[in-house]
């Protein structure tokens, strides 16, 4: 069974943090070393996107009742901050192919009320933004752009125009450091104050992120494919659904007591391990993973369509096609030995109460049907192609969606190369 995401850290990265726990040095020295990594006097390191989405809020101070337009698939819990800041998030919708956010809804969301903007990259996708960012200047909103899905190495540190650009370094995203974010700011007054509000927060634990470090390593070690697939069968067998199993076992901040795990500083030994990820990471690993979801683009696009495929940028963090009936997709590539799995961890923003014409169809229409396939630099060309041909006989069972336009367009060059990749891990 090939695990439907791998951990995307090698044992040399954890080591080297663990080490960091017994050896700890000035986390202050750290974090000021990082943020010159990143972008010099612009970037405050902080305990994730999450804890530095809320210290910005904090810093802005935005009158109760401001809406904040948010593209309509994230994760909850940045919903769940803007309201807790007494701000009215607004979906705006996105357009399908490229997971852009649709100017037309753009232009209907906005009031007098409107502040800011925040949004998502998907998926790996990346937007150019520039048209966003002009109506956001021309309106005096704030634009907010959440790069936690589009981390691509130091070559892209946020849109120009936006004034705070947030990546992630949670423990299912890429280059994990099992937490961090790194959130560069336009305004030098708004980063002050967000890094004089940090300060008065509580330290992460240097003890609390070393059982995490090891919590993960077992956890990297279980998703090796023999032994996934050990633990997959069996937990089937026992007639329990291995889903429920695996998302119990990665969600951040998990439990009650959100804000008060969120609102923290990262710990020192957390902040060299993303400053090791940061600074050593190599963009071929992007590049080759772009050249699988390509590949697996061209071989599955005529059967089933995948959201932001038309995107000009797009580095495939994860390969998500649409389907009619994802519990029968989903069961089919179990069959065949690909752990797929849906959207359950993001959700579709809801308008409030006042609104209704402001929904987000095309994100409702989506995001249920999403199932995304197992897709990292460990996989083979050989096994894509097994892949798409199980997408194949299902499309031809009549089970795809969303017309057989996602075809292989864009995706080109990615040849019959042999993976020179062996490992599962
Ligand atoms: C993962 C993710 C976040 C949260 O990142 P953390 O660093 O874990 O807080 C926010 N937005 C999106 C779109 C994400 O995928």
């Amino acid at each position: 069974m090939w695990v439907r995401k791998l951990l995307d850290i090698n044992c040399l990265d954890l080591a080297y943090a663990v080490g960091n726990c017994f050896a700890p040095r000035s986390p202050a020295a750290l974090a000021a070393r990082l943020e010159r990594l990143w972008a010099p006097n612009k970037t405050i390191a902080c305990l994730s996107v999450r804890s530095g989405f809320d210290l910005w809020l904090s810093a802005l101070a935005l009158p109760r009742g401001s809406e904040v337009l948010v593209s309509a698939i994230t994760i909850p819990d940045m919903v769940r901050i803007i309201e807790d800041h007494g701000l009215v998030p607004v979906p705006v919708d996105l357009d399908a192919d490229h997971l852009a956010m649709d100017i037309d809804s753009l232009r209907r969301a906005v009031t007098p009320r409107t502040r800011a903007i925040l949004f998502a990259h998907l998926f790996g996708t990346r937007q150019p933004l520039d048209e966003v960012a002009d109506f956001a200047q021309q309106r005096g909103l704030l634009l907010a752009e959440d790069c936690a899905q589009a981390f691509v190495g130091r070559e892209f540190t946020g849109h120009p125009e936006a004034e705070v650009s947030m990546f992630s370094f949670g423990p299912i995203k890429t280059a994990t450091a099992l937490g961090g974010g790194l959130l560069r700011v336009r305004d030098p007054q708004t980063l002050a104050s967000m890094k004089a509000k940090m300060a008065a927060q509580p330290r992460q634990g240097r003890w609390a992120y070393c059982r995490r470090l090891l919590k993960y390593t077992g956890m990297k070690l279980l998703s090796t494919r023999p032994i996934y697939s050990l633990i997959f069968r069996t937990w089937q067998a026992l007639g329990r659904d291995p889903d429920r199993l695996v998302n119990g076992a990665v969600r951040g901040f998990a439990g009650p007591d959100f804000f008060r795990r969120i609102r923290k500083q990262p710990s020192g030994p957390l902040l060299a391990l993303v400053h090791r990820r940061v600074a050593k990471f190599d963009p071929a690993r992007i590049a080759r993973r772009t050249r699988l979801g390509e590949h697996l683009l061209a071989h599955s696009g005529g059967s089933f369509m995948s959201p932001g495929f038309a995107s000009d940028v797009h580095s495939y963090w994860v390969f998500p096609v649409l389907a009619d009936d994802s519990a029968r997709l989903i069961a089919a590539l179990r069959e065949a030995g690909f752990d797929g799995s849906s959207a359950h961890s993001m959700c579709v923003v809801q308008p409030p109460a006042d609104r209704p014409a402001q929904r987000a169809t095309t994100a409702e229409q989506i995001l249920p049907r999403i199932v995304f396939l197992p897709l990292y630099n460990q996989l083979y060309e050989s096994e894509l192609e097994r892949m798409a041909e199980v997408l194949e006989a299902l499309a031809k069972r009549g089970e795809a969606t969303g017309g057989r336009r996602s075809g292989g367009t864009r995706a080109s060059g990615s040849g019959d190369r042999k993976s020179e990749v062996g490992s599962v891990v």
